[in-house]
């Protein structure tokens, strides 16, 4: 295990709670300690209140933050010795707990303190570090892990058993406080959970912490080395994404995103002999239950895998001491001998951090079984974590969730004007994006995020059209949305010049590339949980043509004429699909101020007088058609098909 800490980084932070965050981030950027918001650190110190007296403060983390990217703001202050008296209490429920630290903190406003502030105040020594390591959770999850323990530390930690984070956990560690302050303890082993490290100083307590994990890894490399899969080829059918998407969405009773992963590592297990038992054992600890489920799905039976899960609430639930909600009973991960690795989520976020959690945890089940087996705590334990009091009350205050949360979008013409502003309206409303553009900007266009998925590509080509929606499907597991908007505007000439060549290539991009995308998507969106919606921009020219624009004008006619078919022959599928007709659009690549000032000079107007030269006198924006055709796919329209808008300020040609 590598130690990062480095002197000079270190000596330039400028009080203890800066030095907190310098070694938190350490641990946050190495993901076999610390994945997705998992464990926490701490530092004891003092702060000065109104009345002017120093008072003895936890510097802990907040609820809600990530290690890797943790700030000072993101440490909560609570008073140190409201959390030791709280600690002498006989009990104390865990929404009292929640309340209670709430109180204790100096600051109103800020977070909720990590439900392991309590513990943290325990632990006699100033800064203390606290990992959910993947090497202590692979041993301490096998059937003899605690003597395994005792094998690599001897009596350097303190091992507790399993006991569910919080009050419970907090009077366990109280027990064992004289063992923490013996001069050879440097840390303390959670079975199935994860490990303390504690000292005097920022360094001193991070360096344990890799000293101790660097041990359990050293122990798993000799007595159960992984070793890298070899290559495998997929050879899986993507286009049966959609339909195993449509069932777990149905499942969920809302739309859901599928992430797959056909590296050879997630190949190699879903095709383990013995997977159908290894994978059905439990996750690696249960902070993951609140993200995976208990239990992935082996296989594709959605069915069977949601009435096992009620079935688990129904049994489990009936020891709560109240009425329990019952989460949906869809999965959140999927093992498949064919896709590989498939992760659900609500959002595209999501499902990364659940893919994430799993290819961690398939190889802690990996080294678990070399091992002698791999364990998971029981079922009843993980009950209690996944319908914990305060998830509980997570779900009563979430809001709704956003008008396209789960589903996805996919708009051509993406890299400027109206595409490119479609695909911020989308994402704006919730959907995961693919933004398709021959520019190969259109790839970057919105920096790294998981809600969107940049592809360059050649509409004209069937080959560039498969592959783009086979990326659409291993990216997001299928396709909701499509908005028809590439398309070329050559320069104005009268058709006693045009010649063959231009109307071709003029054809092939705004009409024959346009059906290819339609036919080829179609089975996808028949497949939407929601039921899939097309929306095409049309153009003015379609109701009023120009002179010197006779390929462009009949392209896009023909294009209408196409969506109106297509209106017809797919509403049996529940596809809707509408067009706009935008005109005057200026915010977009071709109009330059030169050009503006040309045009507006020609018809003796300024460059405002031009923009605005519609029967209501505004100016159409890219965005005001980007809204308008995100609103076409949303609730508002869901009982339109076929029909055709002018986005225009109103043109009297056209009403
Ligand atoms: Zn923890």
């Amino acid at each position: 295990m590598e130690n990062l800490w480095n002197d000079t980084e270190a000596g330039k932070q400028q009080d203890i709670l800066a030095e907190r965050v310098y070694s938190s981030r350490l641990l946050g950027a190495n993901p076999n300690l610390v994945l997705h918001g998992g464990g926490n650190t701490s530092v004891k110190g003092v702060s000065k209140n109104i009345f002017g007296e120093n008072e003895g403060t936890l510097f802990v983390k907040g609820s809600g933050s990530d290690l890797a990217t943790i700030e000072a703001k993101d440490f909560v202050a609570v008073r140190l010795e409201t959390m030791q008296k709280l600690s002498r209490l006989e009990s104390l429920s865990d929404i009292d707990m929640a309340r209670e630290l709430k109180l204790a903190s100096l600051d109103p406003n800020a977070p909720a303190p990590s439900v392991e502030a309590i513990l943290h105040a325990l632990i006699p020594y100033r800064f203390v570090d606290h990992t959910h390591a993947d090497a202590i959770v692979a041993i301490t999850n096998t059937a003899d892990g605690g003597a395994r323990i005792r094998e690599i530390y001897g009596d350097e930690v303190v091992v507790l058993p399993y006991v569910m984070p919080g009050f419970d956990l907090a009077k366990l560690c109280a027990e064992v406080i004289p063992d923490l302050v013996k001069p050879r303890t440097i840390g303390m082993v959670l079975m199935n959970h994860g490990i303390f490290s504690f000292g005097a100083t920022a360094k001193e307590s991070y360096e344990r912490m890799i000293a101790l994990v660097g041990r359990a890894e050293d122990y798993l490399n000799k007595n159960a080395p992984l070793v890298p899969a070899a290559a495998i080829e997929h050879a899986a059918n993507w286009f049966e994404l959609p339909e195993l998407r449509k069932k777990v969405s149905a499942a969920a009773g809302f739309p859901m995103l599928l992430r797959s992963n056909a590296g050879s590592a997630t190949l190699a297990f879903a095709r383990q002999p013995n997977i159908a038992d290894i994978s059905q054992r439990g996750p690696a600890t249960p902070d993951h239950v609140i993200r995976t489920k208990r239990l992935p799905m082996f296989g594709r039976d959605v069915d069977a895998y949601a009435q096992a899960y009620k079935d688990y609430f129904e049994k489990n639930s009936k020891q709560a001491k109240q009425p329990l909600t019952m989460l949906d009973p869809a999965p959140r991960v999927i093992i498949d001998a064919e896709f590989g690795l498939i992760s659900a989520g609500r959002t595209a976020r999501d499902t990364q951090i659940v893919e994430d959690i799993y290819l961690h945890t398939q190889d802690i089940i990996l080294r678990g079984e070399m091992l002698g087996g791999y364990r998971a705590l029981g079922e009843a334990e993980l009950f209690s974590m996944e319908y914990w009091d305060l998830e509980q009350a997570k779900l009563k205050k979430a809001g709704a969730p956003k008008a396209f949360a789960g589903e996805v979008a996919l708009v051509t013409g993406a890299a400027s004007g109206i595409g490119r502003a479609c695909v911020q309206s989308f994402l704006n409303r919730g959907a995961a994006v693919v933004g398709v553009d021959v520019n190969p900007a259109v790839v970057s266009l919105h920096g790294t995020r998981a809600d969107y998925l940049g592809i360059a590509a050649n509409l004209t080509s069937l080959e560039a059209v498969k592959g783009l929606l086979e990326q659409t499907i291993r990216h997001y597991g299928g396709l909701d949305m499509l908005v028809l908007n590439a398309g070329i505007f050559p320069g104005g000439k009268k058709i006693s010049a045009l010649a063959d060549d231009e109307w071709r290539k003029v054809m092939a991009i705004n009409l024959d590339s346009n059906l290819a995308m339609m036919r080829e998507a179609h089975p996808l969106l028949k497949a939407a949980p929601r039921y899939g919606r097309v929306v095409v921009i049309g153009s003015k020219n379609v109701p009023a043509p120009g002179p010197g624009a006779a390929a462009y004008s009949a392209s896009k006619a023909a294009l209408t004429q196409l969506a109106r078919v297509a209106a017809l022959e797919w509403g049996a599928d529940a596809i809707r699909i509408n067009l706009v007709h935008p005109n005057a659009v200026f915010d977009t690549g071709i109009w330059t101020e030169e050009v503006l000032a040309q045009r507006a000079a020609h018809y003796g107007m300024t460059i405002g007088e031009y923009k605005r030269n519609n029967v209501l006198h505004e100016e159409v924006s890219s965005k005001d058609v980007a809204e308008l055709t995100a609103e076409m796919c949303g609730v508002l329209f869901s009982k339109i098909t076929g029909a055709q808008i002018p986005i225009d300020g109103g043109n009297d040609r056209v009403i």
